[in-house]
Order: C-alpha cells, then sequence, then structure tokens
C-alpha cells in the first residue's frame, strides 16, 4: 500500500549532514554553518510532500561545552536559513547525554528514531534515515529504516570503515541524496 501524503517523511541526522561538522563540536550559532545546497534539498523534499526530522546527538550539553539555550539559538538559525530557501524542518529531536548516561535516545541506540515514527505516525520501511556516521545507520536500521549515507561530514571515514548496514546507499551530500531519493520515487 502506498504511503499516504502524510506519512511521507525523511529522518535527518544534523551535523556533516545539514551542517558542516567540527571535531570541537558545534556550540554556538555563530558555529553553525549550512552545507551548501543542504537546505534547498530540504525545501526539494518539502516540495514532493515530505516533511523532514532532524535526530541529532548532543552529547555537548552532557559535556558541559554549551547549553540548551545555545542549542535552541542553533536550531533557531537553522530555521530560518531553511525557510529562507522554502525549507522547512517540522522537528528537532536531540539527545543531550554522554555514553557515560546510558540512556536510550543517543544514537546508535534507536530511542530518538522510534519517538520520531510514534510522533509523525510513520512505517520505518517506507522511511529513509540519513546520516554521515556509522551510528546514525545503525539506530535506523535496528527498526527496519532505510539507511542512507552521505559522504559529507564524517561520511567518507564512515564508508571507509565499512560494516555499513545491508542495503545502505550511498550520496555525495543531501542535496544528491534529495536528487536521488525524489528520481526513484517517481519511477
Ligand atoms: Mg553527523
Ligand atoms: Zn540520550
Amino acid at each position: 500500500m502506498p504511503t499516504s501524503p502524510s506519512r511521507k517523511l525523511v529522518i535527518l541526522d544534523r551535523d556533516g549532514v545539514i551542517n558542516l561538522d567540527s571535531e570541537a563540536f558545534i556550540k554556538s550559532p555563530d558555529e553553525w554553518v549550512a552545507i551548501p545546497g543542504s537546505l534547498e534539498a530540504i525545501a526539494r523534499l518539502n516540495q514532493a510532500g515530505y516533511r523532514v526530522a532532524v535526530a541529532s546527538n548532543q552529547s555537548g550539553i552532557g559535556r558541559g561545552l554549551f547549553d540548551t539555550a545555545a542549542l535552541n539559538a542553533m536550531h533557531a538559525k537553522m530555521h530560518r536559513q531553511a525557510a529562507a530557501v522554502g525549507g522547512r524542518i517540522d522537528a528537532v529531536f536531540f539527545c543531550p547525554h554522554t555514553a557515560q548516561d546510558h540512556c536510550d535516545c543517543r544514537k546508535p541506540k534507536p530511542g530518538m528514531l522510534k519517538m520520531i515514527a510514534e510522533r509523525f505516525e510513520i512505517d520505518p520501511e517506507d522511511t529513509p534515515v540519513v546520516g554521515d556516521s556509522l551510528r546514525d545507520l545503525e539506530a535506523g536500521a535496528a527498526l527496519g529504516f532505510r539507511a542512507h549515507l552521505v559522504l559529507t561530514g564524517k561520511g567518507e571515514k564512515t564508508l571507509a570503515a565499512g560494516g555499513l548496514p545491508e542495503g545502505t546507499q550511498v550520496h555525495a551530500d543531501l542535496r544528491t541524496f534529495a536528487l536521488d531519493f525524489l528520481t526513484k520515487e517517481r519511477v
């Protein structure tokens, strides 16, 4: 049965997929810089009837590198810049914990994606999860989501390290993902 238009969703990791990543963490709105074409890709997905949700590990909060107010300010910038090119991100889910907290939401644990699936009432089988790290894809694979690796951020290293979930599709960046994904959808 085809997915009803309202149930069409794409789940994105944030750092290294939507914005440039940094080993030193993205700690402020100034450090949040979109990858060229990523926000336009979100707009393109929206135009094709897809809602977009973000699922992001933000252990910098748990480490005390920045606080929730700073994270909210980064996301305000992301929403504003997306809106400027006609894009809309419907929800941002984040895990503020560190590995030591042993939470259920820090990827590769599936907690965040499970919450998103419930909130949006979607079928993981029909829903792509796009990430640049193995843990993004593992979190999705555990629930049956479709794994898509982008080669921005840590993506090249992730591809070289191997061990990707079965059926993982690889794209140069989010822009290329959107083009590939929407082309296939039309077939
Ligand atoms: Mg990432
Ligand atoms: Zn967590």
